[in-house]
């Protein structure tokens, strides 16, 4: 059914525009050149809020913020337990202003609230959890003889420049912030441009819970000047980066100079393996919502779906009433299931695929509706879209879309569809569907992926690990190991011997 004016003007709450500083030594700034930048609402296409244009003026004082409380300065000065109490702190603000953070999240992004919704809890208990690990850093007593003692502790890195994609803008943010802090690193939090706003509110509540000056500091700017600077700055330690695998390959190219520590999360061509024996009573949805939740705007989705010749016309049938059952609309409007892309850039990249395809004679096996209402004629709406006939080689079987857009290939035995689902230079996640469960397991393990749902999807759960093989990047995010990437290991050697 579609929505008319007044039932989208009613979800859409009063929202003055708002005009962000930056968050730089613990105090709000305008941007050295004055200049600032809009954000844009890609429901409807309106401005909603300015924000500072950094550019190297304003990296030069954020690392410099950022070195002082790092090299013996306040944030040095706090000991672990404070560090957690702080990072609880944080957590529980996150909670506090969970609906208003998540309001804000969907305003600038486009996502479906209850998505936007759980980001926020999530975020929170990324805090909570790294909050925990502040006082769990612990070293090792090797044991090397009678004649010293040798002790191994875990240092923080030092500065970290923090830069996050559009697509989670509050969880990516959360993500990295938290272990940052936790194992003793101040950082310059750089957030995509697209969405800046939960990324400066997490300045606010930085403030609010009194997180040392310099400890966060939150500085936004474009990619190509704000970010290309934080990866080149000698001041600068660490960076972890969330996006394209291609700036990733300019950040490690940049940052050889410097020999930067890098932390990488790139893009992905994820496969879905659904095998005949699967119940797809399960599959299909999980298949379908690995593509189009968030408008398939997440490193993690599987665009590329394999499905066992015998069962596919019946998948592509089942495939094909999910797309129609979507609900196109604005993110706030409680029935909306499919919101728009982030931005008017992105919708152009996203449609000439869909056109790609179509040339390669790809056949478009259903596409879902747009919205019908007059209100989001200026959002950044496209059709989901299913390809079937794809062939390996297609351009929609290779290239990360980052949309709604699926491909769909068959294949007739397990080696194919390990072949398949690993001839691609991605590997960071991969989905597998089978009743039997030897089957799953040996397919799941044969393909070469940071991540393997086995008869599940796109869990990537706080406590566990992200990243990914081959293009997809270099180290990994959550978890222990997420910790691990801002610490550095060092050794004190103890003469014990007379
Ligand atoms: P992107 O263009 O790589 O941008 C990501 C971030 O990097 C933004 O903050 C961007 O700033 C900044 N940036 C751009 N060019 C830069 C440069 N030369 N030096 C330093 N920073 C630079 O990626 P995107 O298009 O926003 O996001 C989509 C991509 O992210 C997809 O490929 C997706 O797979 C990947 N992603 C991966 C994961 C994961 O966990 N593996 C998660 C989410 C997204 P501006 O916004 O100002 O350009
Ligand atoms: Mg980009």
């Amino acid at each position: 059914m579609a929505k008319t004016d007044t039932d989208v003007k009613e979800s859409l709450p009063e929202f003055s525009r708002a005009d962000y500083g930056n968050y730089i030594n613990g105090a709000w700034c305008e941007a050295v050149s004055g200049k600032r930048g809009d954000v844009y609402d890609p429901g409807i296409g309106d401005v909603i809020a300015t924000v500072p244009q950094g550019e190297s003026a304003d990296v030069d004082v954020a690392v410099g913020a950022a070195r002082r409380a790092f090299d013996g300065g306040s944030w040095s000065k706090v000991n672990p337990r404070d560090r957690s109490r702080l990072l609880l702190r944080i957590s529980e603000v996150l909670r506090r202003d969970r609906d208003r953070l998540a309001e804000l999240e969907v305003r600038q992004q486009g996502k479906a609230l209850a998505g936007a919704l759980w980001d926020v809890e999530e975020s929170a208990f990324i805090f909570e959890y790294y909050a925990g690990w502040a006082t769990k850093i612990s070293g090792e007593v090797p044991p090397i003889g009678p004649d010293a003692l040798s002790v191994i502790t875990k240092e923080p890195v030092g500065v970290a420049a923090l830069i996050t994609p559009w697509n989670f803008p509050i969880l990516m943010a959360a993500q990295k912030v938290a272990p940052a802090l936790a194992a003793g690193c101040t950082c310059i939090l750089k957030p995509a441009s697209d969405t800046p706003l939960t990324s400066l509110e997490l300045g606010r509540i930085a403030e609010e819970v009194g997180l040392p000056a310099g400890t966060l500091n939150v500085l936004t700017g474009s990619g190509s000047t704000v970010g290309m600077d934080l990866v080149r700055h000698p001041g600068v330690d660490k960076i972890s980066f969330t996006g394209s695998s291609e700036v990733g390959r300019t950040i490690m190219r940049e940052g050889a100079d410097s020999l930067k520590r890098v932390t990488l999360e790139l893009g992905g061509k994820n496969p879905s393996i659904v095998f005949a024996d699967a119940d797809l009573e399960q599959a299909i949805p999980a298949i379908c919502q690995a593509i189009f939740f968030n408008q398939g705007q997440v490193c993690g989705s599987c665009s590329r779906t394999l499905i066992e010749e015998s069962i596919l016309p019946q998948v592509l049938d089942a495939i094909a009433e999910y797309v129609k059952a979507l609900r196109p609309g604005y993110g706030l409007d409680p029935e909306t299931t499919f919101g728009p892309l982030v931005s008017r850039a992105h919708l152009e990249t996203v449609s000439g695929y869909i056109r790609i395809g179509r040339e390669e004679g790809a056949q478009v096996a259903v596409e879902g509706a747009l919205p019908e209402d007059e209100r989001l004629k200026n959002g950044n709406f496209v059709r989901p879209t299913v390809f079937s006939s794809v062939r390996p080689e297609m351009r929609i079987a290779r290239e990360e879309i980052f949309g709604p857009v699926l491909s769909v290939l068959s294949f007739r035995d397990a080696d194919e569809a390990v072949a398949l689902a690993n001839d691609t230079n991605y590997g960071l996640s991969a989905m597998v569907w089978s009743g039997d469960m030897g089957k799953a397991i040996a397919t799941a393990r044969a393909v070469r992926a940071g991540t393997v749902w086995v008869n599940d999807n796109l869990q990537a759960p706080t406590e566990a690990l992200w990243g990914g093989f081959k293009h997809s990047g270099i180290g990994r995010e959550l978890g222990q190991a997420g910790l691990e990437a801002f610490l550095e290991l060092k050794q004190l050697h103890l003469r014990t011997r007379a």
